[in-house]
């Protein structure tokens, strides 16, 4: 078999956190080339130099991902096109907002290596008018390769401190299945192909809506009675809508892997979406800023899924079948009473 190339596009916090675990196995396993290249928007951080250089001598992403030790075969490289170089394996996880320029990047000719493949590890959806698309979908379709999706119950700080969890990859073949696999399966970190690629991606997208919910929970000081109902309520919601507007997905996928339940209970416990949504109930102040000021350069992707899935179900004229993901997008959007989440649920 022909040796596997790693390459990470993206080097937010859990662009950083999978850039690790893959390093790691690909300095272990045979059948990988050592070196991981992981891109990094270039910057220059004062009094220490240029970020990728800063990066590369300490072996740390201080500000996405401090304190965690990265491995030397790990390398922070500031050009896109030299990042995928000879890359047999592409690792896509920018926060969404930002995917549309790489994207055009990656479709040059000639910077894409013939035969690579892609997995999305992208929590968000696309929306135009009344069709929504999965990120998974819109690569394939603009790099023409195949793109599997990663999911799953995975905090990026917990993993990267090697906490056990499980993580599941949406595959579109045994051939990507056993590849990806491959690159990312460890002790700790253990990973579940299944044959549902969308069903991985809209789970990690929808749950951030979900995960909203939970914080307005928290911020209107309910307990964990209220909570449960919200995420069980949402769960439902989740599934339907994928049964619904992706029929070839499998509801397996929302009730028995991590990227279905496991996710949204992490997320709804302890991820940056529930934080912000609690915040927003308590001080009034808008998401924007409670991006800015709390979460230190790391991107929300719940509220613009919330906005772009109510958009696509009013379009549809469904927003009626969808009361949660509704009124999430009321809340954070139109001024609506907080309390009203729950009215006909
Ligand atoms: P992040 O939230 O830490 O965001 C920081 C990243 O965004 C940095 O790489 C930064 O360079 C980049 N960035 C900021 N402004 C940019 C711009 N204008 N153009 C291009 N890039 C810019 O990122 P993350 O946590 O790695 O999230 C990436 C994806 O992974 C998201 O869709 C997220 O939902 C998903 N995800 C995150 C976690 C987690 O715990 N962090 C877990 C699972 C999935
Ligand atoms: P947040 O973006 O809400 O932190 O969720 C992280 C996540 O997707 C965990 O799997």
């Amino acid at each position: 078999l022909p040796i596997q190339k790693i390459a990470v596009v993206g080097s937010g916090s859990w662009g950083t956190a999978l850039a690790r675990i893959a390093a790691l196995n690909a300095a272990e396993k045979k059948g990988f080339d050592h070196e991981v290249r992981m891109w990094v928007r270039e910057r220059e951080i004062p009094g220490q130099g240029l970020l990728t250089e800063v990066i590369n001598s300490t072996h740390m992403n201080h500000r996405y991902l401090p304190d965690v030790p990265l491995p030397h075969n790990l390398v922070a490289v500031p050009e896109l096109a030299n990042v995928v170089k000879d890359a047999t394996l592409i690792v896509l996880v920018v926060p969404h907002q930002f995917l549309t320029p790489v994207l055009e990047e990656l479709s040059k000719p000639g910077v894409l290596a013939p035969g690579a493949r892609a997995i999305s590890a992208i929590k968000g959806v696309e929306v135009a008018g009344d069709q929504i698309y999965t990120f998974p979908w819109l690569i394939e379709q603009k790099l023409g390769i195949p793109c599997s999706a990663l999911g799953g119950a995975n905090i990026a700080m917990e993993v990267a401190q090697s906490e056990f969890c499980e993580t599941t990859i949406g595959v579109p073949s045994k051939d990507d299945a056993a590849l990806w696999h491959a690159v990312f399966d460890s002790p700790m970190f253990r990973v579940h192909p299944i044959e549902d690629v969308s069903g991985v991606s809209l789970s990690g997208a929808l749950k951030n809506v979900v995960a909203l919910a939970a914080g307005f929970v928290d911020g209107m000081g309910y307990g964990g009675n209220t909570k449960a109902a919200i995420l069980r309520i949402g769960l439902l919601e989740m599934a339907a809508f994928t049964k619904e507007f992706f029929p070839s997905s499998s509801s397996l996928t929302f009730s028995h892997h991590s990227a279905g339940v496991a996710d949204l209970i992490t997320t709804s416990f302890g991820g940056r979406n529930r934080k912000c949504a609690e915040a927003f109930i308590k001080t009034g102040k808008t998401f924007a800023q409670l991006e800015h000021e709390l979460l230190k350069g790391q991107k929300l992707q719940g509220v613009a899924t919330a906005e772009e899935t109510y958009h696509f179900l009013h379009a549809r004229g469904r927003t009626e079948g969808y009361p949660l993901f509704t009124k999430v997008y009321k809340i954070s959007f139109e001024g609506m009473d907080p309390k009203s989440l729950f009215d006909d649920l």
